[in-house]
């Protein structure tokens, strides 16, 4: 088939993420992947400044993460993890729990994010029961989060941003305060918590958790606050008795320039969901850990046992290659990796806060924000950006990047350049 037969058949049939089936955006062919470089099927290459929605942090193809999936396939791709368990898995639960705060000793593999966050309020929700307070069943987060795209997740994204009004009636209501205003740098305003420290006092007799990103908030906004918000609203959960669980499916793995975003805050959560880079963005995988205290509240719900349990849960061939993927990250400079990229982005997202149309410019580890007073227009950005051999995929009036951490210097500046020309030009 050629690719254009393909593209064709695609178009016609194929759903892709948030896009219309009678009127869909042009998507392009990718022929194949290798470090930094998307290569689409006319022999263009791409920087991917996406690293695949924060997934790719070595790039694509890396040879050691390449053979641990080969390696794995020499003993078995699957098996069910109901009544038996593997090397892989408990390998990668043994990384996890290693890498995370002591009280974090329980962990749950679902096979994706959104998955993850259903069983973190499947959890919160349970435990509760376990402990004989059936009432709380709610959950409060802040504005501008990002969640997923299940129906509980969806219940947590925020209202307006979060692209899920259409469900406002179908997903179970939920408790919002506003998103932390203090920015990450900022002076910390001690009236930050106060909103949501009225709706903990207020509502604390029906609140399962407080669920939110730490210190970046990703699809819902991508905003970076203060960690200190974090150390407030931790004590304010256990003030009131209610579980806090913080998502770091984007932010896990060194993004933000700590392996976990909550260390720049030294604050630990009840439980912890994570995804995306965990596999090195070879394979679907998310995890959700907990404490000791919260399983034996849900093991003590009349259930018995966390009513969850997906066919891949624990996949051998995902479980082995994020062994890989955390191995080959420990194994280098990471940080130092980090900053370097911090410090490129910052030098070259600059010129854009000249630009008039530009409303905010943002840096925090290896991610970099540049956000407009006016939402873009994907169909007529894509293709310069792609002219310009960039791969970035906007969202409203955020053109954002979150590059693989293998990217070169001389990478990093064509895709600074990049978005400066193409801002330039287009606004
Ligand atoms: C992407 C993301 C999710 C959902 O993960 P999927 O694997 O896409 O289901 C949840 N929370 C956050 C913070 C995310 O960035």
């Amino acid at each position: 088939m050629s690719w254009q037969d393909m593209t064709a058949f695609d178009r016609a049939h194929v759903w892709h993420p948030y896009a219309s089936m009678t009127d869909p955006p042009p998507v392009l062919p990718v022929a194949g992947a290798r470090g930094v470089y998307l290569e689409l099927a006319d022999g263009r290459r791409l920087i991917d400044g996406m690293s695949s929605w924060w997934c790719a942090i070595h790039g694509y193809r890396h040879p050691v993460l390449d053979a641990a999936v080969r390696e794995q396939l020499e003993s078995m791709a699957h098996v069910m993890f109901g009544g038996l368990t593997h090397e892989p898995a408990v390998a990668l639960a043994r990384r996890l729990l290693a890498l995370t705060p002591q009280p974090l000793e329980r962990v749950f593999f679902a096979d994706s994010g959104s998955v993850a966050v259903e069983v973190a309020v499947k959890m919160a929700i349970q435990y509760w029961r376990g402990r004989g307070r059936p009432r709380r069943h709610r959950l409060l987060t802040v504005r501008h989060g990002y969640h997923g795209d299940t129906l509980a997740a969806m219940s947590v994204c925020d209202p307006q941003t979060g692209m899920h009004h259409l469900f406002r009636d179908v997903v179970p209501r939920q408790l919002f305060a506003p998103a932390p205003r203090t920015p990450f740098g900022g002076t910390w305003d001690p009236r930050d918590i106060a909103p949501v420290a009225a709706l903990l006092e207020r509502h604390a007799d029906e609140l399962a958790a407080v669920i939110l990103e730490p210190v970046v908030q990703g699809a819902g906004g991508m905003r970076f606050y203060h960690p200190q918000y974090l150390r407030r609203l931790r004590a304010l959960c256990d003030a009131h008795d209610v579980l806090l669980i913080f998502d770091e499916i984007a932010t896990g793995f060194g993004r933000t320039g700590r392996l976990f975003a909550m260390e720049h805050a030294e604050v630990t959560p009840d439980v912890l969901c994570l995804g995306k880079a965990l596999t090195g963005g070879y394979l679907t995988l998310a995890a959700v850990l907990t404490t000791a205290e919260v399983a034996a509240g849900v093991s003590a719900a009349g259930s018995g046992c966390l009513m969850h349990g997906p066919t891949f849960m624990a996949n051998p061939l995902a479980c082995r290659v994020a062994c890989a993927s955390i191995d080959l990250l420990l194994g280098r400079d990471w940080a130092g990796e980090v900053r370097r990229i911090e410090r490129g982005l910052r030098r070259g997202l600059a010129p854009c806060r000249a630009l008039r149309a530009v409303r905010d410019v943002r840096v925090l580890g290896a991610i970099g924000v540049v956000e407009l007073h006016e939402p873009v227009d994907l169909r007529a950005i894509t293709p310069r950006f792609v002219a310009r051999g960039v791969w970035l995929r906007p969202f409203g009036p955020l053109v954002y990047t979150m590059p693989p951490y293998v990217i070169g210097e001389a990478e990093l500046a064509r895709l600074c350049g990049a978005i400066v020309e193409v801002l330039e030009e287009t606004a």
